[in-house]
């Protein structure tokens, strides 16, 4: 096949030609997704076979006119003039379909898949440099919204590519000039109504950007491999805290630490862990890690042994975000895990979304059978907190009781010894009643009609309202 630099040469050629007949060309980056898992397991001269069939089927599927190419590594370039009116967009589905059918390997059978980035000449770029840049864009964009798929560039895309790019460069700058800092989000016993732990947030101040929330940083620090030296300092900075508070004479409790994907494969974390915790000279029961499902099963075999030996340190590990990410529940019983977080998603419509409600339910059946505690995070209202306290919940963490809080206001929340006011007396007498009316009138006279029969009566005037009135009372 081809290679960039014939590829560029055919790329300003068709640039040249499309500018006199005034029709358009279509740049497609070519990426595989899974590649390198072939190549790793099955070997180079395999992972040779395999590109081969790729690019023959590439071929195959394109016009006279048309050109593939290979950028090198697992990357393809197809250049496409539209003189014809062609259906473009069919023949790239065409070339997914052709790339994603299994290949034989030896006596296996291996699927990889593609993802493809499309930019088209007038619109997208008239620099052969731009159209191909553009083009790598919208593949990063495919890439990121889950792979085997194509996406059309689109200018947003170049913005937040620039947002990506200058904040993985300010990144770098974080640590040594002191911009991260931890805030610590209070966990409470429902049953005790007593603050029982916290969970350490990470926070970036950056002198002009402001406040950057780590939904835009941990990613990029993920992807860059930055997480490694940040979560190290993370686990540092909360151990240190930790101890810092119970030698200052506050009840201990345990803090709890978020472990990125790159750091839980990381074979030095076991040993890092023992550093923090020596260092600081907090007892291991005090900490705890909050690791994600997607990342104990990606490889669980090894996920396993990983957990056993976190476990062996005497640490607590909670499975945080429960039931967003893929969860093997065959997996989940080899675990040795303490806590099921059910995720802030399905607490926010619990009480609106039945089906969202049952998946709460059986989320703690489920937990509570496996020998799990469940803790429910992002509780924002009264009403839901009374539902996972009548469902059985063991914990809750949420903006109720107080959102993620600088370390002295912690310290002070602390001192002052403030806890969750104790659950309603549950033994009523009455039997209640919910009206639902948007009428006031209608509701007065509902109230008035029923009290004299010795019912509690309870009225509300949207849905949104009966919802936590239902939540509220048994
Ligand atoms: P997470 O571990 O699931 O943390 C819970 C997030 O929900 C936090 O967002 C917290 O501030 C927020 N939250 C807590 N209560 C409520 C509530 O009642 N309502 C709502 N709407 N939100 C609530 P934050 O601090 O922005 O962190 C976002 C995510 O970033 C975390 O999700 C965690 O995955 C990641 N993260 C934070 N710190 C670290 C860290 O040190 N290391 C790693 N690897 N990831 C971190
Ligand atoms: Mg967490
Ligand atoms: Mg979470």
């Amino acid at each position: 096949l081809p290679n960039r630099a014939l590829f560029g040469d055919r790329m300003a050629q068709a640039i040249t030609y499309a500018q006199r007949y005034g029709h358009s060309v279509w740049v497609a980056f070519i990426d595989l997704d899974n590649f390198k898992l072939v190549n790793d397991s099955e070997g180079h001269q395999s992972g040779d076979e395999l590109l081969c069939t790729i690019g023959a089927r590439l071929s195959a599927c394109i016009g006279d006119g048309d050109t593939v190419a290979r950028l090198g590594g697992d990357e393809f370039l197809l250049l496409m003039p539209d003189t014809d009116g062609r259906a473009m967009a069919i023949l790239l589905e065409r070339v997914l379909d052709a790339v994603g059918a299994p290949v034989a390997l030896g006596k296996q059978l291996f699927t990889v898949t593609c993802s493809i980035g499309v930019s088209v000449y007038p619109n997208d770029g008239i620099e052969p440099q731009q159209l191909l840049k553009h083009a790598d864009i919208a593949m990063y964009r495919a890439k990121e919204a889950g792979r085997n798929q194509i996406q059309f560039y689109e200018e947003a895309m170049h913005t937040r590519i620039a947002e990506r790019t200058m904040i993985e460069a300010e990144l770098r700058h974080a640590l040594p000039r002191n911009e991260l800092s931890l805030q610590y989000q209070p966990k409470l016993d429902l049953r005790s109504g007593a603050v029982i732990g916290m969970e350490a947030l990470l926070r970036w101040h950056h002198p002009t950007m402001g406040m950057v929330s780590p939904a835009r940083f941990i990613g990029v620090a993920e992807e860059t491999g930055m997480i490694v030296a940040i979560g190290r300092w993370v686990l540092r900075a909360a151990c240190a805290q930790n101890k810092k508070w119970q030698n200052a004479g506050l009840a201990p409790l345990r803090v709890a630490v978020n472990l990125s994907a790159r750091q839980f494969r990381d074979p030095a974390l076991a040993s890092e862990i023992l550093a923090a915790l020596s260092d600081s000279g907090l007892e291991a029961q005090y900490l705890e890690l909050e690791l994600t499902e997607s990342l104990m099963m990606h490889n669980v075999g090894e996920a396993v042994a990983v957990v056993e030996q976190l476990k062996a340190l005497g640490i607590a590990l909670s499975i945080d975000d429960f039931g967003t990410g893929y969860s093997s529940l065959a997996y989940l019983k080899q675990f040795p895990v303490d806590y099921l977080k059910i995720d802030q998603s399905f607490v926010r419509e619990m009480l609106t979304e039945p089906k969202v409600a049952a998946i709460v339910r059986s989320v703690l059946a489920l937990g509570h059978s496996l020998g799990f505690k469940v803790i429910a995070e992002g509780v924002e209202t009264e009403a839901q907190l009374a539902y996972l306290r009548r469902h059985g919940c063991d914990e809750i963490q949420g903006y109720y009781f107080s959102r993620p809080l600088m370390p002295d206001a912690f310290a002070e929340l602390l001192r002052q010894e403030r806890g969750l006011p104790p659950p309603h007396c549950e033994a009523r007498p009455h039997q209640t009643l919910l009206l639902l009316d948007d009428e006031p009138s209608t509701r007065a006279a509902l109230k008035r009609l029923f009290r004299p029969d010795g019912y509690q009566v309870l009225t509300a005037e949207t849905a949104a309202q009966a919802f936590d009135l239902l939540a509220l009372h048994p």
